[in-house]
């Protein structure tokens, strides 16, 4: 079964995502279960925790099919130790917030080096960062969104990302989510026929399929390699539509949350329902 949808408005409450998700005919979503540009937010309200539930429970939606994100303003392997602290202690609580809300998995960027540290040591420092989020929170699985490469940040290299999971202890609460803009940008070849093959086997010799916990389907506005992250449209960016013609047929990427992070959300729906058809044909 393919899951397919976007990451869709939370605004209001995280109670109303689920319905801005089924408008739309998707069968997965995403969402912010706080302001993504803030630091701290109100707790959530027993109003929020069953009214989420109940939504999801009226619109069809599992937890399989929802992949949380959290704030831009985390980062997990920030160079300086105060900051470093507040990252870790709010994404704890972005835990917390899923675990309220009964969902198994959290994506996240996986963080920046600033030039203040080697990768290498950043890396382990996410590691630790998400070894301390697993122990205090249950049942959610942290997953490491890879990234275009852009400024510092790190995890643009498959071999990055399976450079942290070798280092977090619970290796059954991690995964990885994919972001097909930020792989293509990154310098993965999703284009070609031969290119998206070698690309998924070089994903499972790396890091290993069964970590493959989501993906977001968005094309992109720059070329292969260019390391800028800029969401384009499906079928109009450098990537192509055929990349995602391949997903939607492809078994692998069965049973986890395919999201659309798209530009414009007026044609998610016409987004979905194109992903949609390429399943059956
Ligand atoms: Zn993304
Ligand atoms: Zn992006």
């Amino acid at each position: 079964m393919k899951y397919i949808g976007a990451h869709v408005s939370a605004a209001g409450g995280v109670e109303n995502a689920p319905k801005n998700a089924h408008d739309i005919g998707a069968t997965a979503f995403a969402l912010f279960t706080k302001n993504q540009r803030r630091w701290t937010a109100k707790p959530l309200t027993p109003e929020n925790i069953l009214g989420f539930k109940k939504a999801c429970d009226t619109y069809g939606y599992h937890p399989d099919q929802i992949l949380a994100h959290d704030s831009y303003l985390i980062n997990l392997g920030h160079p300086d130790k105060e900051a470093l602290e507040k990252s870790r202690n709010a994404f704890v609580d972005e835990m917390e917030r899923c675990e309220q809300l009964g969902l198994g998995s959290l994506n996240f960027h996986p963080g920046s080096h600033l030039g203040k540290i080697e990768l290498d040591t950043c890396l382990a420092t996410i590691a630790d960062s998400i070894n301390i989020a697993l122990e205090k929170t249950r049942g959610v699985t942290a997953v490491i969104e890879n990234t275009a490469g852009q400024g510092t940040n790190v995890g643009f290299d498959f071999s990055q990302l399976a450079a942290i999971i070798n280092r977090v202890h619970d290796k059954t609460r991690v995964g990885v989510c994919i972001d097909t803009c930020h792989a293509f940008s990154a310098g993965y070849d999703l284009k070609s026929e031969k290119g998206f093959e070698d690309t998924w086997q070089t994903f499972d010799t790396a890091i290993g399929l069964k970590y493959l916990k989501g993906m977001h389907l968005n094309d992109s506005k720059k070329e292969m390699g260019s390391k800028v992250d800029r969401h384009e449209s499906l079928g109009l960016g450098t990537l192509g539509m055929e990349a995602f013609e391949r997903i939607a047929k492809d078994d692998r990427f069965d049973n986890i949350p395919l999201i659309l992070e798209t530009p414009d959300s007026s044609i998610w729906a016409s987004e979905i329902n194109q992903l949609k058809g390429f399943c059956k044909s």
